[in-house]
């Protein structure tokens, strides 16, 4: 039995089965680019703030090490296993690779839900699990970053205590830390605002006008939230933005100033007035032009995708459409995708960016910053779009086939190691 079987690793073997076919890679290849390179998988023992004791199961997946050191967030997430993942793992493969980026992907996490510790317990969970990764992380070698339920402190006490471990601070082993600790300016903003900028550039491509347009959002967390904002900016009234707890919606418009306030005072949407309550469920079927889900995999999947009702699917998440929604998606030809690879591929190219500016010990304005992301954002969704036309095929097929064939053609030229 594969170690990794898991829905969601399933789900990325069979896109990497369509574009392989595509390619005409042959199956030996295509086995070598479904396997992950190496995996660690951790327990990680926890003493609660009232004296008992928890064990965690902590994962870590490196895919590839062909183009550089691997990279990838770190969740904490109930639902996090081994396969989930390394599926995640692949993802930032593709991601990186169409981005230009020097790094083979990686992702880790924890299963645990981590609203429910306490500040205390999240810090020494976080302080274990990266005692455990030290020999598998490090500024060359695998360098992780924010995901679901993770975020600036996190990364902050693993840097912290990986530092503690080499005698000297190494800033380099994560980012997405602290602006003081060494991070980039709009590292936190970096994937919500390229989620918003490439949902623009999808409405210049459909001849859509941001000013009057409307937007839908799932999940209202680090991507969600600046998503909504950020496109809000941009002219497009929100409709309806959800949490785990559900959504709110209001046809009029959300008022973002105000809902933002809410959730930063509440932690959740919930009560906020002048809204009505709805379901996640109902969120991904309003009509809108631009619906962006933000939160979890597999949302859109066969048995509601014939439903939606936006013009564009902005995918801030990873893996939030099935491959059966794909298949309905294509046949309608009336809902332009913005697959997640490229949509969300903001967040770890500013990650490269404080990399970069971490290594050179200087560090750029956030002016600079935003230009060379949307500079490096803009020449992705070009290159997808043209290969997309030109093939006839799907946007998420055109940027899975740009980012699998840079992994592949750089794989043939090294040899069997990496
Ligand atoms: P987050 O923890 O900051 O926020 C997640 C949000 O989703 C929260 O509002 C949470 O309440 C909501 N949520 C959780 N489960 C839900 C469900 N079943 N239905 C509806 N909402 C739900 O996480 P994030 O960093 O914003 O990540 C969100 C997604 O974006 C993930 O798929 C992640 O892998 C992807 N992503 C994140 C980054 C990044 O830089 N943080 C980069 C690229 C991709």
């Amino acid at each position: 039995m594969n170690i990794y079987s898991d829905p969601t690793f399933d789900m990325a073997c069979r896109q990497l089965d369509r574009v392989a076919a595509r390619l005409g890679m042959s199956e030996s290849e295509r086995e070598r680019l479904k396997a992950p390179k190496r995996s660690l998988v951790v327990a990680v023992p926890v003493r609660m703030d009232d004296g008992t004791l928890r064990v965690y199961s902590g994962y870590r997946v490196q895919h590839h090490l062909t183009l550089g050191p691997t990279k990838g967030g770190i969740r904490y997430h109930p639902e996090v296993s081994l396969g989930e993942v390394a599926a995640l793992a692949m993802w930032m493969s593709w991601k990186c690779a169409l981005a230009g980026l020097p790094y083979g992907g990686a992702k880790g996490g924890v299963a645990v839900d981590p609203r429910r510790l306490s500040a205390g317990e999240l810090e020494r969970l976080t302080r274990r699990f990266t005692q455990e990764l030290v020999g598998f992380i490090g500024p060359q070698l695998d360098i992780p970053a924010p995901d679901m339920g993770t975020n600036e402190q996190t990364m902050a006490w693993m840097m912290d205590t990986f530092s503690v471990h080499a005698g000297y601070s190494v800033p380099g082993v994560v980012t997405g830390k602290p602006v003081g600790l060494g991070g980039s300016l709009g590292r936190r903003e970096a994937t919500g605002r390229g989620v918003a900028y490439l949902a623009g550039r999808a409405m210049d491509t459909l001849g859509l006008q941001a000013s009057g347009g409307t937007a839908v959002v799932q999940g209202y967390g680090n991507v969600g939230a600046i998503a909504a904002q950020s496109l809000s900016r941009q002219g497009l009234r929100i409709l309806a933005v959800s949490d785990v707890n559900g959504g709110i919606h209001n046809e009029r418009g959300l008022d973002m100033p105000r809902v933002d306030a809410w959730a930063l005072e509440h932690g959740t949407l919930r009560g906020f007035p002048d809204a009505d309550p709805m379901t996640n469920a109902e969120l991904l079927e309003l009509p809108c032009d631009v619906l962006a889900p933000c939160a979890m995999e597999r949302q859109i999947t066969g048995a509601n995708a014939a439903r939606l009702r936006c013009r564009i699917l902005a995918e801030g998440a990873n893996g939030p459409t099935t491959p059966e929604a794909d298949a309905l998606l294509e046949a309608r030809d009336d809902v332009f995708v913005v697959p997640d690879i490229l949509c969300n591929a903001g967040g770890v190219v500013v990650s490269y960016f404080e990399w970069v500016q971490g290594l050179q010990s200087f560090f750029w304005t956030e002016s600079e910053v935003m230009d060379r992301l949307f500079r490096i954002l803009e020449g992705a969704y070009n290159q997808t779009l043209q290969l997309a036309r030109r093939d006839k095929i799907s946007m998420r097929t055109a940027a899975l086939t740009l980012g699998i064939r840079r992994v592949w053609e750089a794989k043939r030229v090294r040899g069997l190691f990496p």
